[in-house]
C-alpha cells in the first residue's frame, strides 16, 4: 500500500479554528495528521456560501449535475487505490471492507442518483377530472430543492455513509455540508477535493471539519438535516431540528437478529453468520448482532461458525488478503465491546472463541463467539458494534420472533429458511425496516429499495424515492386555464346558490361513491 499519511487530504476551511483533532490510524496507534475543529462562527459562514452557490447548482439542471456525479464515479475508480488507502489509514479497518463499501457503494449510488434523480423527482402530474370542484384544472407536484442540506455522519463507514448521503442530496440541486465523525474525517475531506476536481462550483459541497459542536452548530444553520449515529445522539439532532424548525431524517443503531430455521441450508447460514457479523469488525450498523437457531440444528449450527470465526486472520491491514478482521476504529468502542462480553459471561455465557481485546500497538478486539447467551445479558439488548456473535438456542421459530421483537431497535433483521414462502411470512412479522430471507445486508447495494430503522433504529429511509425526496420541499400547483368571471362559491353570497351548492354536494357524496 502507499504510504498514507503522505496522501492524507487536506482541510481547507478551518481559517480562524484554534482547536485541533489529531487524526490517528487505530491499527497502528501512528498520528496521520490534524485537522482543525470549526466553530459556530465558520459553520455560519460555510452556510453563507452553500447558500449563495445553491441557485446556480439548482439552474443547471439534473442532467448537468449528472455529468458532474458521473465524473465524480470515475475519478474515485481512478483513483480508488488513494481512496482505500485513506479509507484504510483512518478507520484501520481491511481494505476488502473499504473496497466492498465505502468504494463500491460510493461508486453506485454516484452512478445510480445521476441517472434516477431525474425520475424521482420529476414533476408529478394530479389527476383533477374524478373531482368535480377542481375538475378541468392542472395538478402538479413539485420537488424543489432543500437549500441547504446537512449531512453529520459516523465513523464506521467515512465515504459509504457520510458522502454516500450527500451524493442524493447533490443530485437534488442542493449545497451540502458534511461534518465527517472526528475520528474519520480525511476520507470526507478526500471527497470534497474529488468533487473540486470534477468540476462541482464552489461551495456546493464542503467539509465542516471538528467534534459533536461542530455537528451541533451545523443545524441551526441548515434547512434539513441527515444524521447517521448513535440513537443517544441522534435524539439530540431531532431536539435541535425542532428548535431549528427543520426536517430531520436519522439512520441510528441496530441489533439486528438473525433467525435460523430447522430447515436452512446451514452451510450457507454458518458462513453469512460469520461474515456479516464479524464483517467491517463488526462495526456496522446491520451486523448480525445475535442469533436465534432453532433446537434441532443448533449444535451443528454453532460447530460450524465456530470453526469459521476460529480461522479469521486479524491484524494491522497492510494490504489486500492481508487480514480478514481489521482495527476496532473508535476508542471508546473497546471497552463497550469488552464491557458486553464481561456483563455475559458473568451471568453465564461461555466464550467458545476470542472473548479479549488484543495486545498489538492498535486497538483490536479478537473475534468472538459467545453460546448459553439470554436476554437478560447486554451483549443480547444493546448494540455492541464490534467483532462479537452470541448465539442462543430456541425451541421453535415463535420464540425465535418473539425474541426478535424483544428490543427497542428495529434496523434490519434476517430469516433462514429453505421455505421461501414460509420465510417471507415470518420476515412480515419482525419489527424491522428491512428484513432478508437467506440473506443479510445485501439490500443496502439495492438503491432502490428504501433503508430506514423503526422503533429506536431511525427515522425515515435512505436509497429508493424516499431516499431522494427528502431532501427536497413539495410544492404543489394548481394551474387554472380556462374558468368563469366568477364561480359560484365566490361572492357575493346569495341563499339561492347556497342551497344549489348543497344539493349538489348531496348529488356528489350522498350515496357514499367520491372521495
Ligand atoms: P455518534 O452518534 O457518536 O456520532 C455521529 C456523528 O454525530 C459524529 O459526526 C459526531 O461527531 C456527531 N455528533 C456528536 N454529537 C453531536 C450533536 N450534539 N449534534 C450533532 N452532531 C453530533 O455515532 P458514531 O460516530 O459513534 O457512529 C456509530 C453509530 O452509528 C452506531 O450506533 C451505528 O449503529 C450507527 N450507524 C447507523 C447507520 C444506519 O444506517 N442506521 C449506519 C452507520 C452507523 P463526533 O464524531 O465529532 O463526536
Amino acid at each position: 500500500m502507499a504510504s498514507l499519511g503522505q496522501q492524507a487530504p487536506v482541510a481547507g476551511n478551518g481559517a480562524g479554528a484554534t482547536a485541533t483533532i489529531e487524526v490517528e490510524n487505530p491499527a497502528t496507534g501512528e498520528l496521520i495528521t490534524t485537522v482543525p475543529v470549526l466553530g459556530a462562527a465558520e459553520v455560519e459562514a460555510m452556510a453563507a456560501r452553500a447558500r449563495a452557490a445553491q441557485p446556480a447548482w439548482d439552474v443547471i439542471g439534473f442532467e448537468g449535475r449528472a455529468q458532474v456525479l458521473r465524473r465524480a464515479q470515475k475519478w474515485m475508480l481512478d483513483n480508488a487505490e488513494r481512496v482505500i488507502d485513506v479509507v484504510v489509514s483512518e478507520s484501520g479497518k481491511t481494505v476488502e471492507d473499504a473496497q466492498l463499501a465505502d468504494l463500491g457503494y460510493t461508486v453506485s449510488a454516484l452512478g445510480f442518483w445521476a441517472k434516477q434523480a431525474r425520475k424521482y423527482l420529476a414533476d408529478e402530474r394530479v389527476p383533477s377530472w374524478n373531482n368535480p370542484v377542481v375538475a378541468g384544472k392542472k395538478l402538479i407536484i413539485r420537488y424543489a430543492p432543500a437549500g441547504v442540506v446537512g449531512v453529520i455522519g459516523p465513523w464506521n463507514y467515512p465515504i459509504a455513509n457520510s458522502f454516500g448521503d450527500c451524493v442524493p442530496a447533490l443530485a437534488a440541486g442542493n449545497s451540502v455540508i458534511l461534518k465527517p465523525s472526528e475520528v474519520t474525517p480525511l476520507s470526507s475531506l478526500l471527497m470534497e477535493e474529488m468533487m473540486r476536481e470534477c468540476g462541482l462550483p464552489e461551495h456546493v459541497f464542503q467539509v465542516a471539519t471538528g467534534d459533536g459542536s461542530t455537528g451541533a452548530a451545523l443545524i441551526g444553520h441548515v434547512d434539513c438535516v441527515m444524521f447517521t449515529g448513535s440513537t443517544e445522539t441522534g435524539k439530540s439532532v431531532m431536539k435541535a431540528a425542532a428548535d431549528a424548525l427543520i426536517p430531520c431524517y436519522l439512520e441510528l443503531g441496530g441489533k439486528d437478529p438473525m433467525l435460523v430455521l430447522a430447515d436452512a441450508d446451514l452451510d450457507r447460514a454458518a458462513n453469512a453468520a460469520s461474515y456479516y457479523s464479524m464483517n467491517n469488525a463488526g462495526q456496522v450498523c446491520i451486523s448480525v448482532e445475535r442469533v436465534y437457531v432453532e433446537e434441532p440444528v443448533y449444535d451443528e449450527f454453532v460447530t460450524k461458525v465456530s470453526g469459521n470465526i476460529s480461522r479469521l486472520r486479524q491484524g494491522p491491514p497492510t494490504g489486500a488478503g492481508a487480514v480478514d478482521v481489521g482495527a476496532v476504529t473508535f476508542p471508546p468502542q473497546l471497552d463497550v465491546v469488552q464491557e458486553h462480553v464481561s456483563d455475559a459471561v458473568s451471568k453465564g455465557a461461555k466464550v467458545l472463541v476470542g472473548g479479549h481485546s488484543r495486545t498489538e500497538a492498535g486497538r483490536f478486539y479478537a473475534p468472538t463467539v459467545l453460546v448459553d447467551v439470554d436476554h437478560s445479558m447486554k451483549i443480547m439488548r444493546e448494540e455492541t458494534f464490534g467483532p462479537t456473535i452470541p448465539i442462543m438456542k430456541v425451541s421453535d421459530c415463535e420464540e425465535g420472533i418473539r425474541l426478535a421483537n424483544d428490543s427497542s431497535y428495529g434496523l434490519q433483521a434476517s430469516v433462514w429458511t429453505k421455505d421461501v414462502e414460509r420465510g417471507e411470512q415470518l420476515a412480515r412479522r419482525i419489527e424491522a425496516g428491512v428484513v432478508t430471507v437467506n440473506d443479510a445486508q445485501m439490500n443496502y447495494s439495492a438503491l432502490n429499495l428504501p433503508m430506514g430503522g423503526w422503533k429506536a433504529s431511525g427515522l425515515g429511509s435512505r436509497h429508493g424515492a424516499a431516499g431522494i425526496r427528502k431532501y427536497t420541499k413539495v410544492q404543489s400547483l394548481l394551474v387554472t386555464r380556462r374558468a368563469p368571471k366568477r364561480e359560484p362559491h365566490m361572492f357575493p353570497y346569495r341563499a339561492r346558490r347556497t342551497m344549489m351548492l348543497r344539493r349538489a354536494f348531496k348529488l356528489l357524496y350522498g350515496r357514499g361513491s367520491r372521495d
